[in-house]
């Protein structure tokens, strides 16, 4: 079944001519009146879009702008291209053994009339249409059966002084800041106090690599209540819309400013791999859902809010992970959506970057968005194979595993590379700052920042 469904994708436009063949018969259907027929259609329908393409009937096909790939077969059910894990031969994040289903559609959609059709924003799944047939619709003539998103323009806001910064175009440096196992808040501020005076931001991690720690939204109003900016996060895997809008308003009311939205880690890679994965939204919708929020004053059910809450946005973007051209397209959807900072996966490769930069420039998208890049110190060899090997989304080329492995001091290296790194990405046009990533090694973050001058040229302000 699964080679069919992949042999399939491989000749996306061929099965896109047949497809349109069979939309010729879609006159005759409702002359004779099949569109009532739910009952006899979706069995055929079950049947033959079972064996091409592995349908699980959620009702809301749209194969045409997917590159002939299911989007159900994704273990995230993401409805707008590929996460940020996709392995580095193209294989799923969660499922080694299985191409990442984006990727396949990538390279089907190319194959398609409407190669654009990868650009459209899906809306999330209407779990109400499951197991119903989506060729009824199309014989009775429902015209826009599963409406795409269209974001209004962005209500006009005041700005906080992490977005301020962002605007007046100074180099930022953001932080990630794992939260402790602790409910103790002053476990929170020790590892927050190692970057004062160094950043401009926290960003306080929601459940990374599927761990439990105390919640993102929780730590990142205790650092605002502590006179910190903290970017609080929320990942699509732990909740619902209900939920997840539900964070939103708490954030804003708790003085959070600034959010920014990931679709997260399967839960195969934490403490907790028995636990049930929600993925009601992926990033793009619940980028979609806050900025509907904050600037249509609404819940995506269309119930009015009292007070918006006002939130700069942010999302992430890997450029270092295959498909490249459809990590673009992402950026795009993303901003579309309502990112207006992005944060990137650790940057090891810049000439991947370089190459990113370029389309995402030639498409305007810088402009319309500000780009952190994501950097970090290889602490030894044996992490730097670790996160090759292991990490999927992180990409070191050979010649600095080369350079880790020839070392006298692997550490006082990965560091040298981490600060040679700032010091290009500080002369990259279409970067708009850092965003420093260590995990339990907090104070080598704060060496990079020292060492690469990035506030002593902040002095005077
Ligand atoms: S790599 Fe990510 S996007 Fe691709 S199929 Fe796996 S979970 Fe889905």
């Amino acid at each position: 079944m699964k080679a069919l469904r992949h042999w399939v994708v491989r000749h996306a436009g061929l099965v896109e001519t047949v497809y349109q063949a069979g939309l010729a018969l879609v006159p005759i259907a409702r002359a004779l009146g099949l569109g009532a027929l739910e009952k006899a259609i979706r069995p055929i329908e079950a049947a033959g879009k079972g064996l091409l393409f592995d349908c699980q009937m959620c009702g809301q096909c749209q194969l045409s702008v997917t590159g002939m790939a299911c989007p159900m077969n994704c273990p995230k059910k993401l409805r707008n291209g590929p996460c940020g894990g996709v392995r580095e031969d193209g294989m799923c994040e969660i499922d080694a053994a299985m191409p990442c289903v984006w990727a396949e559609g990538w390279q089907g959609q190319a194959q398609m009339k409407d190669a654009d059709g990868y650009r459209h924003l899906h809306q999330p799944l209407d779990f109400r249409r499951f197991g119903r047939s989506t060729w009824v619709p199309i014989i009775k003539g429902e015209s826009d059966r599963f409406p795409l998103s269209q974001p209004g323009p962005p209500r006009p806001r005041a700005a906080e002084s992490f977005e301020t910064k962002l605007k007046a175009g100074r180099f930022v440096v953001t932080a990630e800041l794992s939260p402790p196992d602790s409910a103790d808040p002053e476990d929170l501020l020790a590892k927050a106090r190692i970057y004062d005076g160094l950043v401009d931001a926290m960003n306080v991690t929601d459940g990374s690599g599927a761990h439990c720690h105390l919640s993102s939204q929780a730590a990142a109003a205790l650092l605002v209540r502590s006179g910190r900016t903290a970017i609080a996060q929320i990942v699509c895997r732990d909740r619902n819309r209900i939920a997840a809008q539900a964070d939103i308003l708490g954030l804003a009311a708790l003085g959070v400013k600034n959010l920014l939205c990931l679709t997260g880690d399967g839960v195969e890679t934490g403490d907790h791999p028995e636990a049930r994965p929600v993925f009601d939204l992926d990033a793009v919708s619940l980028l979609t859902a806050a900025r509907t929020m904050r600037d249509n004053g609404t819940y995506l059910s269309g119930r009015k809010l009292t007070t918006p809450p006002n939130l700069f946005l942010g999302a992430t973007a890997n450029p270092f992970a295959p498909p490249m051209g459809a990590r673009v397209v992402n950026l795009a959807k993303k901003i579309a959506a309502g990112a207006q900072f992005i944060q990137t996966q650790f940057c090891f490769d810049p000439d991947r970057l370089d190459e990113f930069l370029r389309q995402a420039g030639d498409q305007g998208l810088l402009e319309r968005t500000a780009l952190i890049v994501g950097v970090g110190p290889l602490v030894s060899v044996k992490m730097a194979r670790f996160m090759q090997a292991k990490v999927p989304g992180v990409w070191i080329p050979d010649a600095l595993m080369a350079r880790m492995e020839k070392a006298p001091d692997a550490k006082k290296e990965g560091v040298a590379i981490a600060v040679e790194m700032v010091a290009r990405l500080k002369e990259t046009k279409g970067v708009a700052g850092v965003h420093l990533m260590s995990h339990r090694h907090e104070d080598l973050l704060a060496e990079i920042v020292s060492r690469s001058g990035l506030r002593a040229s902040d002095a005077g302000e």
